[in-house]
């Protein structure tokens, strides 16, 4: 570890992999456990997507594609913003990169020099942290809490304001919490902005089409917003698609063109089977999908429900993803099995050992009085899971 860089040495884990890492360790073991830690849904990739990546294959996309991906994706991404989000992108405008999680670091690369602060309502998806951290920006955290449904107000956002500010970055729907922005609540954070030209936004909307009420919103739609936006978004969550590993931005040519610049020197252009298959699944309307959305739909209810029976977890209403993010403060200074639960970290250790359940703390996502279950599992493992959870508790 002397040997190892500052830059690696002061990087967290990501702790739901660590999660799933423990959870695994205790599975070798035998102990049955199930899997509520990662953020993966629990479905195959739609078959009409599959045959497009087949196609891709016979028809031998095996070279190196574009850096910034294939113009006719590029052009599917461009008719994806004007039919779900009302967004006007060139494909000039359009980076496709290996995962939104690439895409992310693309822009904290590009944009952000050492000191400038990162504003990150909390909770926020646990990777933003470390890669700002990574680009020597500094994260400057705002909690929310269960009250405000786990939403940052005008009022917090302007307080948050330096002039050291250089970006604002958030999910909605949200991961951890399921919460989603209203396109009035954008308006909200959007007439702060106005009165700091110089502060861009990072837009990340990958679990936008696992909305359960409320109408997607895209802050670059909003009047002033769009020159200073990174709209963030790929095919992981809606499609199944995790581990194809495409994700794209949509957001001002000069930030694109940096973008690509610094991916042609990283890892060049995405992976070439997924890119082709990703033009199918964009192009097919939403329909396609719905019937995932509808089941994580029912399974959210299931959850609400069943967690509602347990004494000491507070849960919001998620209207979107597939997570809920009860607040379990109730238990912390208490002594169960002859075990100290001090705080969230603990809590979810307890749950692991005791209750055979993986979950993450809310630590890892800025939220200390909080864990996070997904609940993109099987309707009987949620119940089990949760029955569990009941009888150790
Ligand atoms: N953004 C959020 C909010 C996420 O939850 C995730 C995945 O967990 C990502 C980005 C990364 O997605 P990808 O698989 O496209 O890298």
């Amino acid at each position: 570890k002397e040997y190892l860089s500052d830059r690696i040495n002061s990087m967290a884990t990501s702790a739901t992999l660590a999660m799933a890492a423990k959870a695994r360790e205790l599975r070798n073991e035998g102990r049955d456990i199930i899997g509520l830690s990662l953020g993966e849904p629990d479905f195959n990739v739609p078959d009409f997507i599959k045959v497009a990546a087949k196609q891709a294959i016979d028809d031998n996309y095996s070279s190196y594609s574009p850096v910034d991906g294939y113009g006719d994706l590029k052009e599917a991404i461009s008719r994806k913003f004007r039919r779900d989000n009302g967004l006007e992108y060139s494909p000039e405008q359009v980076v496709v990169s290996t995962g939104a999680k690439q895409s992310l670091a693309n822009v904290a690369m590009v944009l952000l020099n050492p000191g400038d602060e990162v504003i990150l309502p909390a909770p926020y998806w646990v990777s933003y942290r470390d890669i700002v951290k990574l680009a020597e920006g500094v994260p400057v955290e705002v909690p929310t809490g269960i009250e405000s449904d786990f939403k940052m107000t005008p009022a917090q956002l302007r307080a948050a304001i330096t002039p050291k500010t250089k970006m604002l970055w958030y999910s909605s729907p949200c991961n951890p919490s399921g919460s989603v922005y209203s396109q009035q609540e954008l308006e909200g954070l959007a007439a702060v902005l106005r009165e700091h030209p110089g502060i861009f936004v990072v837009s990340d909307e990958i679990y936008e089409h696992i909305n359960f009420r409320s109408r997607h919103a895209s802050i670059a739609s909003i009047p002033g917003m769009y020159d200073r936006t990174i709209t963030v978004n790929g095919v992981s969550k809606a499609f199944a698609m995790t581990g194809w590993r495409i994700g794209y931005i949509g957001a001002p040519a000069w930030i694109a063109k940096a973008c690509t610049k610094f991916q042609g020197q990283i890892t060049s252009g995405a992976n070439a089977i997924a890119q082709r298959a990703t033009i199918a699944a964009l192009d097919a309307p939403v329909e396609n999908i719905r019937y995932m959305i509808d089941e994580f739909h029912k399974r959210r209810d299931l959850i609400l429900q069943l967690l509602g029976e347990v004494e000491g977890f507070r849960v919001n209403v998620p209207e979107g993803a597939f997570y809920v993010f009860p607040d379990v403060s109730y238990f912390f200074g208490k002594e169960l099995r002859g075990k100290t639960i001090g705080n969230a970290s603990d809590f979810a250790l307890y749950l692991l050992e005791e209750a055979g359940v993986a979950t993450v703390t809310g630590e890892a996502f800025g939220s200390p009085d909080c864990i996070r279950l997904s609940y993109a599992a099987s309707e009987s493992e949620i119940r089990e899971a949760i029955r569990r959870i009941r009888e150790v508790l």
